[in-house]
């Protein structure tokens, strides 16, 4: 069996996070393993705190699992800080660990602050020219890039995000009136066409999606087709949201 390696952020509630993306490899085939960089007190109502641990304690457990278990992929989700980047990209470059998918969380739907702003320059520097692919939604790529991104202006996005570094960028799109999410890989642009959101329970589609991208690379599936499969699992998840979990945005569930 394919190994992923997810290098995030604990939700005590579950929805998003560490606990998601374990959820989501169970869906897509894989063995998932973790690198926990932080824990959150969260519900899907918000975040009501977040702990970072020193970097060190991020580096150790992605040793611990490439030492033994090994590792076909890695997917990165919330980070934090910049210490905490700074360490994963160095163990990542280090440890030559393939096909990373860095999915660039910053803000919670709930609008909780995911990323300290100085980090920004740090992922930029450090992390994403490691990248077989970055993952932002158009919210995170409007951040990135310190500019409006308007749905025509999408395919100039991905192109201004792919100069950072990254083999390629998917633009997830699926919260969007548009819909559809747009993968970029230097070459050509691929709409990649899905059903649209109107689920309210979407806590955790991010990072069910970013965790699904890297189980199809991890089993061997080219990026547009595992891309293709990515959004499916992540729709499908949303699909299936928990409505009757918690007062605020429901999980998604990866069936
Ligand atoms: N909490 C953690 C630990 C996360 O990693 C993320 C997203 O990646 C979130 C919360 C936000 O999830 P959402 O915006 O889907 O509610």
């Amino acid at each position: 069996m394919k190994r992923v390696l997810s290098v995030a952020t604990s939700d005590s509630g579950a929805g998003a996070g560490i606990q998601a993306d374990l959820k989501a490899f169970l869906r897509c085939g894989v063995y998932g393993t973790t690198a926990v960089v932080a824990t959150t007190a969260q519900n899907t109502v918000g975040v009501t705190d977040i702990y970072p641990f020193p970097p060190g304690v991020a580096v150790g457990q992605i040793e611990a699992v490439a030492e033994d278990i090994g590792v076909d992929a890695v997917k990165t989700g919330m980070l934090f800080n910049a210490g905490i980047i700074s360490a994963v990209a160095g163990a990542v470059r280090r440890l030559g660990l393939p096909n990373l998918v860095v999915d660039p969380v910053m803000v919670a739907e709930s609008g909780a602050e995911l990323l300290e702003p100085a980090a920004v320059e740090t992922y930029k520097e450090e992390l994403f020219p490691l990248a077989r692919v970055l993952t932002p939604n158009v919210n995170e790529a409007f951040a990135l890039l310190g500019e409006p991104v308007d749905e025509g202006g999408i395919e100039d996005c991905a192109a201004a995000l792919l100069e950072l570094g990254p083999e390629a960028v998917v633009v997830t799109g699926g919260h969007t009136s548009a819909g559809a999410d747009l993968l970029y890989d230097g070459l050509r642009f691929e709409r990649i066409e899905g059903p649209v959101h109107s689920s309210q329970n979407t806590h955790g589609a991010g990072c069910t999606h970013s965790s699904a991208l890297a189980s199809f690379l991890a089993r061997g599936f080219g990026l547009l087709e595992a891309a293709r499969r990515a959004r499916e699992v992540a729709s499908e998840a949303v699909g299936y949201g928990l409505a009757e979990i918690g007062a605020g945005a429901g999980p998604v569930h990866a069936l």
